[in-house]
């Protein structure tokens, strides 16, 4: 067994020996058997979660209405979850109604997918109802059950068919296509939250090119925020190798400029995303800097403006936009860096306190202006970044 599950390995037995049943499932047990790093490992149990905090000293409750209790155990959480049926589904969004059961296979009857719809218990043994094992074997996403039925039932799951796609560069079953053809308009029903975590997964994702085609193919972008008449900025996605390297922020960038979303439409855009505030300024920063590159290439001042993440990032993705494969001009920026005499403000061997002193004026407005001329005269070589060589710039050659 692997170290995540040898770790939490006495989580099942302490669970076992309580005489309830425990397992690992989920992610983890999918990921185990595709080889690929394991993350969160989650417990599936017939325990109640008050049976669950009476086993474990240290819990927290957050989730209890569907059964999730957090064990933190030897530094690590672990989400514990009930065995649960979801009954009735009222509004294509959440279980109405969660109905804890005894039974693991009812248990993974409700999970989404069968490649996650698989059990381990605490030797190492499958429990595998469902198939999944072939599934993951033949690299294909597949629902448990009817597909119509489970995307009526919770319409998120459409999304998360793309975005596992995505990240295991998975192919999706006839049937299950399908039902993605044909139930596209149940998106929106979901919270815009819940798509966007998805949605980011898939940008991220190894294979995204394949879950834009998919989403293209499904006809289900038409149902994500402001990608109604987007089809051609998403073909033309397509064309695009982003590569594994690039942030979040990065792929909204370039998507953002395939759309024809213009800078000033950035904000409004991710509005609709419900992404946050900090997040969004990142990427308008980025769009900034984008669309100056795309203009010209970027001068001194400029890089130094950008700093320097900003300025390798912005001619990243001009490569990428580009399509070009070789690296001279990332290298001459780094270059660029190297040389520049100041790279930042603090850099700078002047400061508003000295130029307060040598013109005996207060503070205000023109100590800015002067502080960035200075800066620029810096930055062009036109002075040297000492103090005396600064003032003299200043006033003898009689500077505005
Ligand atoms: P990741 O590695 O990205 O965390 P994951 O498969 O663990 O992938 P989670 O969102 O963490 O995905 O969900 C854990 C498990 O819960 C899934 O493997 C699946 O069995 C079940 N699950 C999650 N969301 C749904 C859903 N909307 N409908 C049915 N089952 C779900
Ligand atoms: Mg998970």
């Amino acid at each position: 067994m692997k170290p995540p599950f040898l770790k939490a390995y006495p989580l099942l037995e302490q669970i076992e020996d309580s005489g309830f049943e425990a397992y690992f499932v989920g992610g983890s047990v999918r990921d185990f058997l595709l080889n690929r790093e394991i993350s969160d490992v989650d417990i599936a149990t017939s325990a109640t979660p008050s049976e669950i905090k009476g086993i474990f000293p240290k819990t927290v409750d957050v989730g209890i209405a569907h059964g999730t209790v957090m064990v933190l155990y030897q530094g690590e959480t672990y989400e514990v979850t009930t065995f649960r049926s979801e009954s009735e589904y009222q509004d294509f969004r959440r279980p109405n109604e969660v109905t804890f059961i005894r039974s693991l296979e009812e248990d993974l009857r409700r999970r989404d997918f069968t490649m996650n719809a698989i059990a381990m218990n605490k030797k190492g043994e499958i429990i595998d109802p469902f198939d999944g094992q072939a599934a993951i074997k033949n690299k294909v996403i597949q629902t448990v059950g009817l597909a119509d039925e489970r995307f009526h039932e919770d319409a998120l799951r459409m999304m998360r068919a793309l975005r596992f796609a995505s990240q295991l560069a998975f192919t999706i079953e006839p049937k299950t296509l399908l039902a993605l053809k044909e139930n596209g308009k149940l998106l929106e029903k979901i919270s815009v939250e819940r798509i966007t975590i998805e949605f980011e997964k898939l940008l991220l994702g190894v294979d995204s090119r394949r879950a834009m085609k998919l989403l293209l193919e499904t006809g289900l972008f038409q149902y994500l925020p402001g990608f109604e008449k987007k089809e051609e900025g998403l073909t033309t996605f397509l064309s695009y190798n982003m590569g594994s390297s690039f942030s979040i922020e990065e792929h909204w960038v370039l998507l953002l400029h395939l759309f024809g979303v213009l800078p000033q439409e950035t904000e409004a855009f991710l509005r609709k995303w419900k992404l946050p505030l900090q997040k969004i300024r990142r990427v308008k920063n980025g769009v900034y800097w984008f669309h100056q590159r795309l203009a010209r290439d970027l001068s001194i001042y400029d890089l130094y403006t950008a700093q320097r993440e900003l300025a390798m990032s912005t001619e990243k993705l001009y490569h990428v936009l580009m399509k070009q494969d070789d690296n001279r001009s990332i290298e001459s920026l780094e270059e660029k860096f190297r040389s520049m005499p100041i790279k930042n403000r603090s850099e700078l061997a002047v400061t508003g306190r000295d130029l307060m002193d040598w013109y005996e004026k207060n503070g205000g407005p023109w100590i800015e202006e002067r502080l960035l001329s200075i800066e620029k005269a810096v930055l062009k070589g036109e002075v040297f970044n000492r103090k005396d060589e600064i003032k003299e710039w200043l006033f003898i050659c009689n500077r505005p």
